[in-house]
């Protein structure tokens, strides 16, 4: 009778490792199948908040990254820390990467060029060097990535082959966008029907740097990198059917750098005073979005991190008085999709 218990124990311990491995099986499967990579050929043009924060960690966002998705074009708009990791984990397809457009070379816009350049060379077994287009410094960027990246790309092609991470693909290669005029976008960009725009913004002293502007098929998304408000921006902004714009909610932060002197720590209180006149604030995009007769507004490049509701309210506080079409406040993983107007 033990025997006979103790074979029924064994078989059900037996049986019950397989059903694990049927279930574990089943799950790789199912996430490995999921990527979104329908949306490059599906005629219509998607946009997905990658991250959304500034540079003050938090668990809700990551810095920012934008990707643009069109005509079998796969374009992110800066590389915050934590893009490659997002990216991933919202299943979008890395291995189908165009190229990275940079709005200037603050670390929280840059800092996941390495990663995301890793991620899509060897997940797309690519053979051509990563594009990176930015204002003139982007060259300094690349040389820089190239140089710490070295080394693990050589591993890579030794330890999956040419044809898994084809050694003459595991680079970067700078594409300098130089403006013409002040005030004047520059078209540097036209494949598959999307076509991107650079135009100079105000991030002093952080210069050149740019905002970016797309169209597909009729629809018109901006993205604005960081800035402080600009004659110009409304112009660039004209009609869009979404405007994704940097807001930090200066009202706050002034209120931290008081905190944080009072706290004695003054280096942190100077940097708060100091970050105040680079952005814009939520009203002064709220603003523009107006004047600019945009669709939808959406902000990213949310600063402070909006832990709690009574943040949230204050952030979002003059908003609507300023202005009556759509907004959202970004979160990582937003996405958005055009059909085609024409
Ligand atoms: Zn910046
Ligand atoms: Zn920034």
């Amino acid at each position: 009778m033990k025997k006979i218990a103790y074979l029924l124990m064994v078989l059900v311990i037996i049986f019950s490792l397989t059903a694990c491995d049927n279930i574990v099986e089943r799950g790789l499967k199912k996430q490995m199948m999921q990527n979104r990579a329908d949306m490059l050929k599906d005629g219509n043009m998607h946009v997905v908040l990658v991250g959304t924060g500034g540079p003050f960690p938090n668990t809700e966002r990551v810095s920012v990254s934008t990707a643009v998705i069109a005509g079998g074009e796969f374009i992110l708009v800066d590389t915050g820390p934590g893009t490659a990791r997002n990216a991933l984990l919202q299943r979008l397809p890395m291995g189908n990467l165009s190229a990275v457009f940079l709005t200037h070379f603050h670390s929280d816009h840059i800092a996941d060029l390495g990663e995301a350049n890793m991620y899509s060379w060897v997940q797309g077994n690519r053979k051509k060097r990563l594009e990176v287009f930015g204002p003139p410094g982007v060259e300094q960027v690349v040389k820089g990535y190239a140089l710490a990246y070295a080394q693990d790309s050589v591993y890579r092609t030794a330890h999956h082959g040419e044809d898994v991470a084809p050694a003459e693909g595991a680079t970067l290669i700078a594409k300098i966008v130089t403006l013409e005029a002040p005030g004047k976008a520059k078209l540097f960009f036209d494949r598959n029907g999307l076509r991107a725009w650079a135009f100079e913004v105000d991030h002093f002293p952080a210069e050149p740097a740019v905002g970016y502007r797309f169209e597909y098929k009729g629809n018109v998304v901006v993205i604005t990198g960081d800035t402080k408000k600009t004659n110009t921006l409304a112009s660039q902004a004209d009609k869009a059917d979404l405007f994704i714009c940097d807001a930090l909610d200066a009202k706050t932060i002034h209120l931290a750098a008081k905190v944080a002197s009072e706290v004695n720590q003054p280096s942190l209180s100077k940097i708060f005073t100091d970050i105040t006149d680079y952005h814009l604030t939520p009203v002064q995009a709220a603003e523009i979005a107006q004047n600019a007769g945009v669709k939808k507004l959406v902000f990213y490049h949310v600063v402070p991190p909006l832990t709690n509701f009574i943040l949230k309210r204050r952030y979002l506080k003059g908003v609507g008085d300023v202005y009556d079409g759509d907004v959202e406040v970004g979160e990582d993983g937003m996405t958005f999709t055009f059909a085609p107007k024409r």
